[in-house]
């Protein structure tokens, strides 16, 4: 997104890739639909970036979820809003986006040299935009952290994952793999709804991830689950000689319901109690958290250090729930960080 802004005022630009093709993480998020931006009021959109927010929201201001539906457009791929009020191209796949995306970037004259690793040199004008360090086999392996030695860095931390979860065999022999539809997950006041799944390490899903934050920095990572988050009592009409499974059947609970309170030995299918363990590692998370710090960076996404070399997308530290918001974000900070650029080369 840099390379075209800059192309675009007219920069001769070349991208340096360390992979055999550009995008690997972009064509990944598409597999599940890319859920480019959200359709919901921007100043609820600012406030996903929690602690991050003052130093994103100018760049988000100034190329924002309109911004990015638009662009998207142009390049062949109306946007729509889903039924959640995300936002995801025609086609819901990250593939035609990109190789339009490649196409214009080539009419720009953009020079894109795959398999080429940074070494480290900050010649010329830079712009930085070599991601986190979730799913490495993508490319973004985060070891760019040690040619950069005299930044501030925020040591990564999986963002967006899932928890370890200690299941006994009993449940998993029959519910690995099941997701449990419609939860409200609760945790020190804050909640979130969705579906998640058991799996055989532990509990992945939306919900997990949008709380992700929190629970990966506490101590104890006891989560709440309400199975039916839409009424304020669940009646069981339990009759005699049922079991509970067959009172919760009749209620209209599926059989992980039984399996989840058995479990956790709780009562009410409104409040069960699950203690979570570590979150999954990194490898597997969907974005991380930490990296470049965002007091290292001018307004313009200049490093301070290195006058002439600008950084955007995941490898700055901010963090946000999934729903649209780190792509909007990445896009925003490129956006930025191009601007600056430019700013920059006017004035040298
Ligand atoms: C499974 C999955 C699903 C996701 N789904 C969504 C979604 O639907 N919506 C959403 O908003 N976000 C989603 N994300 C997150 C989103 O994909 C990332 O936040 C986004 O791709 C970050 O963009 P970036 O350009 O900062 O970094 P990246 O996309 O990680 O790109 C960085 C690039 O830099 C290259 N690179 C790294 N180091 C070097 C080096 N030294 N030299 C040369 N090249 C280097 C890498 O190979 C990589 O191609 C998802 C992520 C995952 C893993």
């Amino acid at each position: 997104m840099a390379a075209e802004v800059l192309a675009t005022a007219g920069v001769q630009v070349t991208v340096l890739e360390r992979m055999p093709s550009v995008g690997r993480k972009l064509l990944l998020a598409g597999r599940g639909g890319l859920n480019l931006t959200h359709s919901e009021p921007l100043e609820a959109l600012l406030e996903r970036y929690g602690a991050a927010r003052p130093r994103l929201e100018a760049a988000i201001r100034a190329f924002g979820p309109d911004d990015l539906r638009a662009w998207c457009a142009g390049l062949g791929q109306e946007p729509f809003v889903g039924s959640s009020g995300r936002v995801f191209p025609s086609g819901l796949r990250a593939t035609p986006l990109l190789r339009a995306w490649l196409h214009r970037l080539d009419d720009l004259g953009v020079d894109i040299r795959t398999r080429t690793e940074w070494d480290g040199s900050l010649d010329g004008v830079t712009v930085l935009a070599l991601g986190g360090a979730s799913w490495p086999r993508t490319g973004s392996n985060g070891a760019w952290t040690t040619a950069l030695a005299d930044v501030d860095i925020t040591p990564f931390a999986p963002s967006n994952c899932g928890f370890r979860v200690d299941w006994t065999p009993v449940l998993l022999d029959r519910f690995a793999g099941t997701p449990v539809k419609d939860v409200r997950v609760s945790f020190h006041g804050s909640s979130s709804r969705g579906d998640v799944v058991v799996t055989t390490t532990g509990i992945e899903g939306g919900p997990i991830y949008a709380l992700s934050s929190q629970l990966r920095d506490a101590a104890d990572r006891t989560i709440e689950l309400d199975l039916r988050p839409d009424v304020t009592d669940v009646v069981i009409d339990a009759r005699a000689k049922d079991s509970r499974s067959t009172a919760l059947r009749r209620a209209g609970f599926a059989p992980i319901a039984s399996a989840l309170l058995h479990e956790t030995g709780s009562e009410d299918p409104k409040r069960i109690r699950l203690r979570l363990g570590a979150p999954m590692p990194i490898d597997r998370a969907i974005s991380s958290a930490g990296g470049i710090a965002l007091h290292a960076i001018d307004d313009t996404f200049m490093l301070s250090r290195h006058r002439g070399t600008f950084a955007a997308g995941e490898m700055l530290d901010w963090e946000a729930p999934t729903g649209g918001y780190l792509l909007q974000a990445t896009f925003s900070t490129a956006v930025a960080a191009a601007r600056g650029a430019l700013a920059y080369l006017r004035h040298t």
